[in-house]
């Protein structure tokens, strides 16, 4: 594809989660908040949106011009189709919204005949989604380097960061939780795929599984260089780190410590971890390094996973709480 090539990216078509004829719901009843990792609140569980980071990172990433399309109306998205001549349309989607990107394809063929097809995000795992789908190609994993192979970019120059807020349009009970700029922390997308790869992981699975990941920043330098940039364009101190497992790229995560130290950053860091990859560090460098709020994933006492071999869980969770840290 030349590298002049008009590009669109764009998620799928909102209402979500209803039950209509695309089935959105009807594949998965779950909401992240309302019914899973909020639903002890009940009438208090938060609800919150979260941008489409991976087309934001890949338009961030490549020289051909590029509109992005973040939720959408269908008649937005029509319109959008018919009104420009795009050479490439990416569609990025999870796999419940599988039927929304076959009607995506069929307006795109509809309106722009010659435009290629590319659909990417998790849903491209989807087994048999070529045969579903009438798109030209189906990416899955890392899409930034991809794209620009395809635009004819060079591919492995350093990565901009887009400027993300971790959430949009937070409430309980109707009541907005945002409050003055740099009250929600900033999505940091350091390193993608985990190395761990537990059997049912889909985040995993969609970089390479078990012993595969990216990093987008490979050294503690490159990170502090960007939060710093992301610090004052936002004005936040606070960063979402979006990587499954970040601090076990433990030599990145010291050294990122090291410079928050010497150029004294208290910045505060909203991590993933594995619970044998938290043991490998001390409080002490923990608290120092921002970690204040952890979300880690516990399998039951049947399962066989190495993150918890030889792991007291309980005890770790109150160590961590007793050192200010939400778990
Ligand atoms: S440790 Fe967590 S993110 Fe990593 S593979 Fe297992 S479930 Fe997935």
């Amino acid at each position: 594809m030349r590298s002049d090539a008009r590009v669109l990216l764009t998620s799928v078509f909102g209402p979500y989660a209803q039950d209509d004829e695309y089935g959105s719901r009807a594949v998965n009843p779950m909401e992240l908040y309302h019914n899973q990792v909020t639903r002890e609140q009940r009438a208090f569980s938060l609800r919150m949106f979260h941008r489409s980071w991976g087309l934001m990172l890949i338009q961030s990433n490549i020289d051909a011009p590029c509109t992005l399309l973040d939720f959408p109306t269908m008649d937005r998205f029509i319109q959008e189709i018919a009104a420009h001549p795009y050479d490439i349309v990416g569609i990025g989607a999870i796999q419940p919204n599988v039927g929304k990107v076959q009607k995506m394809c069929e307006l795109v063929r509809q309106h722009l005949p010659d435009a290629t097809i590319v659909v990417g995000g998790h849903v491209a795992n989807l087994p048999g989604l070529d045969e579903q789908i009438d798109a030209d190609h189906i990416v899955k994993g890392e899409g930034v380097r991809w794209m620009r192979r395809f635009l004819s970019e060079d591919e492995d120059r350093p990565i901009r960061h887009p400027h993300v807020l971790s959430g949009i349009g937070a409430r309980t009970m109707g009541v907005s939780l945002e409050r003055r700029p740099g009250d929600t922390a900033a999505t940091l997308i350091p390193s993608v795929g985990c190395p761990m790869g537990c059997n049912f992981c889909a985040t995993s699975a969609m970089f390479g599984g078990k012993g595969k990941f990216f990093h987008f920043y490979e050294t503690g330098d490159e990170l502090f260089e960007v939060m710093c940039e992301l610090e004052e364009a936002m004005r936040v101190r606070s960063f979402f780190v979006m990587d499954e497992n970040f601090l076990s790229y433990r030599k990145r995560a010291l050294r990122l410590l090291d410079l928050m130290a010497e150029n004294d950053k208290p910045w505060a860091l909203y991590v993933f971890s594995s619970a044998n990859v938290l043991c490998r560090y001390t409080m002490e460098q923990l608290v120092a390094l921002g970690v204040s709020w952890v979300w880690m994933g516990l399998e039951g006492p049947g399962a066989d996973y190495v993150k918890l071999k030889g792991i007291d869980t309980r005890r770790l969770v109150r160590t961590l709480q007793s050192h200010g840290i939400h778990v």
